[in-house]
């Protein structure tokens, strides 16, 4: 790709990288992992975005899950539109704050949530909170698991730090990352012996529900089950972090498809309908030691905002049984057009599905034939991967720019979106095949 197949974003990326690091506000954003130029959008409309040359791609990002419904939803756009006429922050509570609380709760196992910005700051807080309520201070996480940049959960994170390949954080002191316990994800034993070893101070683990941040990998049977019970028998807390499986894998998020209770929950991406909004929340009792009512500090200027929580609770409301269908009709098609393709040129892949979030993992089936851990993400073939995006990304199609994120589909990918898909992918393919491994 050369600066030529997309002169507008170019120019656009030129003035970024002026001002910004690396041009974006998002390290993933900058397609480092693929090369060439980060196509700026400009407008977007049901499973399509448009980017600053005019170009129209079917969207398989979808802002990296938020958008359930597609882009623009009309609906959506108009209930925005009378929030923001009304005023757009009071630094006071608000009655949509409220009608988006009681359909968390309706929909999910937890009884009291907070609102917060965004999915880092809803880790954050459960953490803290996690900590706080257990007087202990030690976390384990899961290698390739991505909770936001939060210091103590950034060790062997995935999503952009694997995608850069970025060796531990500087800027992460050794006194924020010497409580965490970094395990290998599916790995019971691992996590027996964990806490067998250290479970006085474990405050708690947190896990993705399903993990989507290296591409995607679910849990194995009985894994989130185990983690609940070794929790439970040592004291400790399980934070299941669904910032990117709520409300987007079923109404009640990956618990309604695996009915593992946990502890606490995190939760971002849809319930903002395309907006800053995030929540964490769980049993009343771990809640209720939360400030004002508890001594453990929490807050936010924005928290709650009326706009962004008007965005989240319309999207809320509409995702009924047949959004949650219709997600997995065209998870499941896409996928299915993407292995045949590959199939047919021979190249070695396995595709993998947690819910109806997907991905193609660059491996070779014969040696594995499932992928499981961070470990076999690591090892894929990420040249291939970039030969593919690019080939996808020229035929208006757009995929995550790494090989390490989940695909995303809305409720609005229609049989054209996927006609769309389908003719792109021979020749994508073919790119893939003609990368020597
Ligand atoms: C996206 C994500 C986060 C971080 O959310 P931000 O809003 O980007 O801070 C945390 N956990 C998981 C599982 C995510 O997918």
């Amino acid at each position: 790709m050369t600066a030529a197949d997309a002169p507008a974003s170019q120019a656009l990326f030129d003035r970024a990288q002026a001002v910004t690091p690396g041009g974006v506000n998002s390290p993933v954003r900058a397609f480092r992992a693929v090369g060439g130029t980060p196509r700026f959008m400009v407008s977007g409309h049901g499973p399509y975005v448009v980017d600053a040359d005019g170009r129209e791609y079917v969207d398989l990002v979808c802002s990296w899950g938020p958008l359930l419904l597609g882009h623009a939803h009309p609906e959506v756009v108009d209930a925005v539109q009378a929030a923001v006429a009304r005023g757009t922050s009071y630094g006071t509570p608000t009655e949509p704050e409220v009608e988006l609380a009681e359909e968390i709760v309706a929909r999910t196992p937890v009884e009291s949530v907070r609102l917060v910005n965004s999915g880092t700051e809803a880790t954050m807080s459960a953490l803290r909170l996690a900590r706080g309520f257990t007087g202990r201070a030690k976390v384990v996480k899961f290698a390739g698991h991505y909770h936001g940049h939060v210091d103590a959960l950034l060790a062997h994170a995935g999503s952009g730090v694997a995608t850069l390949a970025l060796p531990d954080t500087p800027g992460v002191t050794g006194a924020s990352a010497a409580d965490t316990i970094v395990l290998p994800y599916n790995d019971r034993d691992a996590v027996t012996a964990a806490f067998a070893e250290h479970g006085a101070d474990i405050a708690c683990v947190v896990a993705e529900a399903a993990a989507g941040n290296m591409g995607a990998v679910p849990p194995a049977e009985g894994f989130n089950d185990h983690l609940r019970a070794t929790a439970q028998t040592h004291g400790a807390l399980l934070l299941l972090d669904e910032v990117m499986t709520g409300f987007r894998v079923s109404r009640s998020g990956w618990y309604g498809r695996e009915h593992v209770a946990a502890d606490l929950y995190t939760f971002g991406k849809v319930m903002g309908g395309g907006f800053p909004a995030a929540a964490f929340g769980g049993r009343a009792d771990v809640m209720a030691h939360l400030a004002p009512g508890g001594p453990v500090y929490q807050a936010g200027t924005l928290s709650g905002n009326p706009v962004a929580t008007t965005a989240g609770l319309t999207t809320l409301r509409l995702a009924d049984d047949d959004t949650y269908a219709a997600v997995d009709l065209a998870a499941d098609q896409i996928g299915g057009l993407v292995g045949e393709a590959l199939t047919k040129e021979g190249v070695p892949h396995v595709l993998q599905y947690a819910g109806n979030m997907f991905s193609v993992f660059f491996v070779d089936p014969a040696q594995v034939p499932e992928v499981r851990d961070y470990a076999v993400t690591r090892g894929q073939d990420t040249a291939r991967f970039a030969a593919f995006f690019h080939a996808m990304l020229a035929r208006g199609v757009y995929l995550p720019p790494s090989a390490f994120e989940a695909w995303f589909v809305s409720a609005v990918h229609d049989d054209a979106a996927l006609d769309r898909v389908a003719e792109a992918l021979p020749a994508a393919a073919r790119a893939a095949a003609e990368v020597q491994p």
